[in-house]
């Protein structure tokens, strides 16, 4: 169900027409030189490994196949850009962070380009930072919210897995959040709830882009 605070008939409407559409794989982006340069409007989605990046992508748009791009070998370390078909829209799928296992160079590499791209990207409207639901906002978390709050680019925090938890536990999370933010200068205050596995919270997501190119 959608959020009916949130958003208007309208603003729903048209985040179906805009997200429920084929999308295309158009690039990986290794370097910054590498980065579309036609100026049309870019959001993003960031999150550690396996919070469900892949999945949401690929609910949200209703193709399953879509995001899987980026999980191939190679690719994890890319920034995917996709793209609907008639729109000037980026989606952008950006590198899982916090992986334990990963090797320091790589991890070097992500986060100078991470680090590039946040901070010379007029056109990216929102970073969306998903979140477990099951362990809320986590040191690696922070450590990308802190990038967003330096270069100022506004980002949303989506609570991912809902259906893993109850309701009161998801409404807590949600609210501890939200507290958290109010310290956060580049945050969005509210925070979505989504189930990829249920297709909850995918109304508002979908509006909330829909809304952002519209302005
Ligand atoms: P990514 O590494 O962030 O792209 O994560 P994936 O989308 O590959 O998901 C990681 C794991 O979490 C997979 O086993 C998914 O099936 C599972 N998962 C993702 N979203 C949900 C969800 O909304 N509910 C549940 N129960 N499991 C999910």
């Amino acid at each position: 169900m959608a959020d009916a605070a949130l958003f208007t008939p309208e603003d729903l409407e048209a985040g179906e027409r805009l997200v429920l559409r084929p999308w295309q794989f158009v690039k990986g982006v290794v370097a910054l030189d590498g980065l579309p340069d036609d100026g049309w409007t870019e959001v993003a989605f960031a999150g550690r490994s396996n919070v469900g990046k892949s999945s949401l992508i690929n609910a949200m748009v209703r193709h399953g196949g879509l995001a899987r791009t980026s999980n191939t070998p190679g690719r994890t370390q890319e920034l995917n850009f996709f793209k609907p078909y008639d729109d000037p829209l980026y989606l952008v799928d950006m590198p899982g962070y916090g992986f334990a296992k990963a090797p320091q160079d790589k991890v070097e590499t992500w986060t100078a380009l991470i680090r590039a791209y946040l901070a010379g990207r007029p056109t990216l409207r929102r970073v969306f930072v998903l979140v477990d639901s099951r362990h809320g906002i986590k040191p690696p978390d922070r450590d990308i919210m802190k990038m967003l709050d330096a270069t100022a680019v506004p980002y949303q925090i989506v609570l991912t897995k809902a259906d893993k938890i109850t309701v009161p536990e998801l409404a807590a999370v949600k609210a501890k959040t939200e507290a958290e933010l109010s310290s956060h200068p580049a945050a969005f205050p509210i925070v979505l709830t989504t189930s990829s596995e249920k297709g909850s919270g995918m109304e508002d997501l979908r509006a909330t882009i829909a809304a952002l190119l519209k302005n």
